[in-house]
């Protein structure tokens, strides 16, 4: 796993925001534990968290990355650690981007003002016994930081999504304390 590192190492130092070590190995578990074969990310960014599925798991992943260098990067990535047939990447908007296939997990780790909109989106692809996870519901890059409108937005966003997570009947959601915090739905 020694070009998983240095796709890694490269993400990092760009400043790429990806999946943390402790949500990708919950994820591993998860996948393992349920069986789950078919997944959607919507935020590929260089292929980290992909990658990462894909090497740990027996999954079959969808990968959807608006950012044509970012696409490109992890194109090149897959194809270098030999997941070319497990991995799909779609160079595309997810929200613009209408799927036929039924997944067993989706993965929202893209715009953090957008979750909403990528969870109901994507729900008419869920597959019967799927889960939904999201990334990102932490607002540690907003302390002690000038409250500025973008930034009110996006605690104002986030604090919407984990009240619409929290009051969605249809779902059972749970609140991890893992990463930079995460959320995990299932279909009740
Ligand atoms: N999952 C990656 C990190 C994703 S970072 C990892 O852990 O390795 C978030 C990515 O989402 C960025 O690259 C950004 O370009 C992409 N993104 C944001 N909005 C998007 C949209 N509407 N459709 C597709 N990709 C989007
Ligand atoms: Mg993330």
């Amino acid at each position: 796993m020694v070009y998983l590192g240095l796709i890694k190492d490269e993400a990092l130092k760009n400043n790429i925001p990806i999946m943390h070590d402790d949500t990708l190995a919950y994820l591993v578990t998860l996948i393992s534990e349920h069986g789950l074969n078919n997944i959607l990310e919507i935020g590929s960014a260089t292929g980290y968290s992909s990658i990462y599925l894909a090497s740990h798991t027996k999954a079959l992943i969808t990968t959807i990355e608006k950012d044509r260098e970012r696409y490109e990067q992890a194109l090149k990535n897959i194809k270098e650690s030999n997941l070319i047939a497990r991995i799909n990447i779609i160079h595309a908007d997810a929200l613009s981007l209408e799927l036929t296939d039924s997944f067993d997990l989706i993965i929202i780790d893209a715009a953090k003002t957008k979750h909403q909109l990528f969870f109901n989106h994507f729900l008419p692809n869920l597959s019967e016994k799927g889960y939904i996870m999201t990334d990102n519901l932490g607002l540690g890059c907003t302390k002690g930081k000038p409250l500025t409108k973008n930034r009110q937005r996006l605690i104002d966003k986030t604090n919407e999504y984990i009240t619409f997570l929290s009051n969605n009947l249809a779902f059972e959601t749970e609140f991890l304390n893992l990463g930079d915090q995460i959320s995990i739905s299932k279909r009740k």
